[in-house]
């Protein structure tokens, strides 16, 4: 670079800093006085930009492909495109007035805090350590987050702790399967929850992973409890991730509330294109479920035979939760080799707890093979006594 343009280079750097401070002072000073020391969601994504093998956000391995046509985008799409909400009523085996198509579950967490919560007034419950994006979109609502913590032996619910909140939240949120544990929440315990919160509370159960294992759905109760609410996605099972494409299964009566705050158009058009096409031809995530629940086990048995393994979480879906003796040792050594998991040590109770998804089978050989030389070089170990627990003991 001549000394000209190195000159200029540093005016137009200087210039520059001083505009992003000016602008700093002024997002300061007009942002709501509780958004301003709030910190964003740290997505598996924000949170690890560098990385080959990603096995940190609960994604398939695999990607679907889909045909698209892009005609006809000059107009706006349906509030609720008709063909999607078909598709999944089908899917799910209920009328089409107990949906919601939303971008995301995500976005089905926050429309339900913005329009049943009174902010800097009301609460929601939560039950840790749980998905982290619904205190998160309380907080952005200026709501208050109360929690009722799992039972740490067996990871249920507190049911002494939740009925001490009963007429003081507005929404009391259950995942079963529960990100990041892996296990389902016992029926009975979520039954104990919809008739203590019958009159006061919506329970909102999240069954993001339920394709892992559909057996469990509380579809059934929908028609029986006017307080369930049911959230869905496209994002695990059904490999679309970066679709953004979830529901929200309630009584038609609470749909009715949500569709006032909801944006008007949440699901573009392409979008509802291959939504719509990805639950017409749904054999593609049976597979998928299929190939994952045997990966699930093989990684199981890898995990078992290590020798820093503290604990294995039982998991009804598509992740491992595991307890290990140095997660920092682990975790920092997988990274520098490409393989991205995550890191779950500072949830309530999940002291040095790793989680990784199951993605698909070369993936999971990536980090079959990191974790072989991380124990070369940790414990001296060579891979060929690996699977021989004695032999490092
Ligand atoms: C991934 C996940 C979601 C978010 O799903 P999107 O549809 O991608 O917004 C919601 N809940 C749980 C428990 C999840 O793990």
């Amino acid at each position: 670079m001549s000394n000209v343009d190195d000159k200029a280079s540093r005016l137009n750097q200087y210039q520059s800093n001083l505009e992003d401070c000016q602008a700093q002072k002024l997002a300061n000073k007009l942002v709501r006085r509780d958004i301003k020391d709030m910190v964003p969601y740290q997505s598996a994504r924000r949170e690890q930009s560098q990385g080959k093998v990603w096995l940190n956000a609960n994604e398939a391995g695999d990607s679907r492909t889909t045909t698209l046509s892009l005609d006809a985008l000059n107009r706006y799409p349906d509030f609720q495109p008709q063909a999607l909400i078909d598709a999944y009523s089908d899917y799910c085996d209920i009328d089409n007035r107990y949906l919601l198509a939303t971008r995301g579950a995500d976005e089905g967490i926050e429309v339900l805090i913005r329009t049943f919560c009174q902010s800097a007034q009301d609460s929601i419950l939560i039950c840790p350590p749980t998905y982290g994006m619904y205190a998160i979109s309380a907080e952005a609502h200026n709501t208050r987050v109360i929690h009722a913590p799992l039972l740490t032996d067996n990871m249920q619910l507190d049911i002494n702790a939740i009925q001490q909140h009963v007429g003081k939240v507005k929404l009391v949120f259950i995942c079963s399967p529960n990100n990041p544990t892996g296990n389902n929440i016992d029926l009975v315990d979520i039954v104990t929850t919809l008739e203590l919160y019958k009159d006061s509370a919506l329970v909102v159960v999240d069954e993001a992973y339920i394709e892992y294992c559909p057996e469990k759905t509380l579809v059934p109760l929908l028609h029986k409890y006017a307080n369930l609410v049911i959230l869905r996605t496209l994002s695990k099972a059904f490999a679309l991730a970066g679709l953004r494409c979830g529901f929200t299964l309630a009584n038609p009566s609470i749909i009715d509330q949500l569709c006032k705050v909801i944006a008007p158009y949440p699901i573009s058009q392409p979008v509802a294109m291959i939504a719509s096409q990805a639950l017409t031809q749904r054999s593609d995530m049976q597979n998928r479920v299929a190939s994952t629940k045997q990966l699930r086990d093989k990684t199981q048995d890898f995990l078992q035979q290590q020798p820093w393994l503290v604990q294995l979480f039982e998991s009804n879906s598509n992740y491992l939760l595991f307890r290990v003796d140095n997660s920092q040792a682990l975790f920092a050594s997988l990274l520098e080799q490409g393989v991205v998991i995550r890191n779950q040590s500072k949830q309530l109770g999940l002291d040095d707890c790793l989680r990784v998804s199951i993605g698909c089978e070369a993936e999971l050989q990536q980090f079959f093979i990191a974790v072989l030389s991380f124990n070369e070089q940790f414990y001296g170990t060579s891979t060929a006594n690996l699977f021989n627990k004695e032999t490092q003991e």
